[in-house]
């Protein structure tokens, strides 16, 4: 988060002159305020790519205004900007929520998140029965491979479906970056897959979906050289950089491979980042333009005009699906979005959500709808802004302009069909028979503490206040001062009691200073703001074991293999305690379990545990091996 907050005065705000609509593209004239028809985006027949090769490009965390073709001055996107001049590029394109599973859940389904019911990372799955553009690729005879550059897009979460290939082995360990449950891997090695998957495709057989996942300008911020010194101070656009090199060695490959006349390239961004514009330095939390705006294009020389920029309407992730089926002349899947090879709207709205302020903090999710001159977003206090004057979202003019009160009841009236789709209502599965195990154990039952009284906060009025003080008590943890940070801690629970990410510091701190009891509480309170995650049973589980509470440790441990059966931490828990039982096979049997369902976190975790274990059982030889493929992974 430091490097994230050190670049902002290099990276945030700044850009073009207020009339400038969006970077790179001048001042448009624009769209009288009123529906009429458009010609289509796309000016391709449908299934005139039948039978065409599909490379789909992912570009995460990636704000359109930090791409060349997009404004950026930097020079940090030759490859993209060199294919956005050889194809179609919309200048006006929006993700529909700001967080990579949700995101990428509607690039594949082409639905927005209450339809498909993947409303924030880690916690929800895509319903097995969904179809997506690989489950229809797949059934089309396409042959479909996935590369993958986070854990936070594992198989686990139901993205894999319809891939004969899914490579998310993305190994745990300091190479994988710094956060230690959402290990990544870095652009170089994505794209290594995937050429050696391309190599392996033949120009005459069967087509292809390859879709290629870029992580890189996810936080943290740490480009390889030679970016890192080219773009030094603005470490954002140096891992860009990368990233956008390692695209051309994709599209390099395929050239080649000569496959290149016969394939469809798409690239789109998942979502952007806040860079500090509206106060937030990530994504999640707000859905202004910086987090939603996102670089897309289509190149297929020959098929797809060249050179081309559409700049007079809004189009959407969801609309890439549909998309692509209509190009390659498959049936179309009923969905949200729209072809691009059809006549549209200029009054279309697109409907953006973020639910992560009150799965996170209990403050009030955000809602939005987008149209191409204006937009407006739900909150407690509402906003509207009109894009012609202000495209960075800076002046809200809601109460001023009663366009703002008809985009509210327009998406009141969406949200109402939308809610009654099949993921409308979607939450976790829940069940309190955990929680009852529990309290029949002695643990005491749900606490009111952690409801706020009156109407959620608005994101907008928390983010910047709330940032700053969760970075200080987390420097405090770090730094092992667990005692100073409790007391502040306590005290931003008094004001936000339904802050999960606050209740989860707690527990830590309380954890470190060495008071069970108080850990133990905490993590209660967690689990009855955020009953559905696994890890948090875990760690409950991990402190019940502390307490020699081995009944509350099996309660809450089960509880987590049913929400997530291959959460790693679960077998290593228990493998930890067999180990200091005595229990010396069931313990190394454990963890191989963890290793063998969490490779992408666990292995490191594992292999060590394992490499004790053998030692202990007196086999030097395994010992020595696990150790060896430990060290591989960054153990010392
Ligand atoms: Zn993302």
């Amino acid at each position: 988060m430091a490097g994230g907050l050190a670049a902002l005065k290099f990276l945030g705000g700044g850009g073009g002159p207020a009339a400038e609509r969006f970077p790179g593209v001048a001042a448009t004239k624009m769209a009288p305020d009123a529906a009429v028809t458009l010609a289509p985006a796309l000016d391709v027949p449908s299934g005139a790519a039948a039978g065409y090769n599909v490379l789909l490009i992912t570009l995460d965390t990636t704000r359109a205004d930090h791409v060349g073709c997009y404004g950026a001055t930097g020079g940090q996107t030759p490859f993209i900007d060199s294919l956005a001049a050889g194809g179609t590029r919309f200048a006006d394109a929006v993700t529909v929520v700001p967080m990579t599973l949700p995101a990428h859940a509607s690039i594949f389904t082409g639905n927005y998140p209450p339809t498909h019911g993947v409303r924030d990372n880690g916690t929800y799955r895509l319903p097995p029965e969904t179809k997506t553009l690989a489950t229809e690729l797949k059934s089309a005879g396409y042959s479909t491979a996935a590369f993958i550059g986070a854990f936070v897009l594992d198989r686990r979460y139901g993205l894999s479906r319809g891939f004969d290939v899914y490579d998310d082995h993305i190994l745990a360990g300091p190479k994988a970056g710094p956060d230690r449950l959402n290990p990544q891997r870095r652009g170089d090695l994505v794209a290594d897959s995937a050429l050696r998957w391309l190599d392996e495709q033949r120009p005459a057989g069967q087509p292809f979906l390859a879709w290629v996942h870029f992580f890189d300008p996810h936080l943290s911020y740490d480009p390889p050289e030679p970016f890192k010194s080219r773009f030094a101070g603005q470490p954002y656009d140096g891992e860009i950089a990368f990233m956008d090199q390692q695209v051309g060695r994709v599209i390099d490959k395929v050239r080649a491979l000569g496959l290149l006349e016969k394939t469809l390239v798409v690239i789109v961004g998942d979502h952007g980042e806040g860079l500090g514009d509206h106060g937030e330095g990530s994504h999640s939390l707000l859905i202004y333009a910086e987090s939603m705006n996102v670089p897309l294009l289509f190149y297929a020389p020959g098929l797809v005009p060249a050179g081309n920029v559409v700049a007079d309407r809004v189009v959407a992730v969801v609309d890439l699906m549909p998309t692509m089926l209509d190009l390659l002349g498959l049936p179309k899947t009923e969905c949200d979005g729209v072809s691009l090879l059809q006549a549209s709207n200029s009054d279309r709205a697109v409907y953006m959500e973020t639910m992560a302020p009150q799965l996170n903090h209990g403050w009030s999710p955000l809602f939005g709808l987008r149209r191409y001159w204006d937009k407006y977003i739900e909150a407690p206090q509402p906003e509207y802004y009109d894009l012609q004057t202000d495209w960075r979202e800076m002046n809200n003019r809601w109460g001023e302009d009663s366009r703002g009160t008809m985009l509210a009841e327009r998406l009141a009236a969406l949200k109402s069909t939308l809610d009654s789709g099949p993921g409308g209502a979607a939450t976790l599965e829940l069940d309190s028979a955990a929680r009852r195990k529990l309290e029949s154990l002695g643990y005491i039952g749900s606490s009111p503490g952690t409801t706020a009284e009156g109407p959620l906060p608005d994101p907008k009025h928390m983010i910047a206040q709330s940032d700053q003080q969760m970075q200080r008590v987390s420097a405090l943890l770090a730094s092992g001062r667990a005692t100073e940070a409790i007391p502040q801690i306590r005290q931003l629970l008094s004001i936000m009691p339904g802050d999960a990410s606050v209740w989860s510091l707690l527990a830590v701190a309380h954890a470190q200073a060495g008071q069970l009891d108080e850990a133990i509480e905490s993590r209660l309170r967690l689990l009855d703001l955020q009953p559905g995650d696994a890890q948090n049973w875990v760690a409950l589980a991990t402190l019940q074991y502390a307490k020699g509470d081995v009944a509350g440790f099996e309660v809450s441990l089960a509880e987590a293999e049913r929400l997530e059966p291959e959460l790693g931490s679960i077998y290593m828990v228990r493998a930890r305690r067999a180990k200091q039982e005595g229990r010396l096979e069931e313990a190394l049997a454990l963890c191989q379990e963890a290793l063998r369902r969490d490779p992408t976190r666990y292995a490191l975790d594992s292999l060590s545990v394992q490499a004790e274990l053998y030692h202990l059982l007196g086999r030097p030889a395994e010992a020595e091996a696990a150790q060896q493929r430990a060290r591989q992974l960054g153990a010392p």
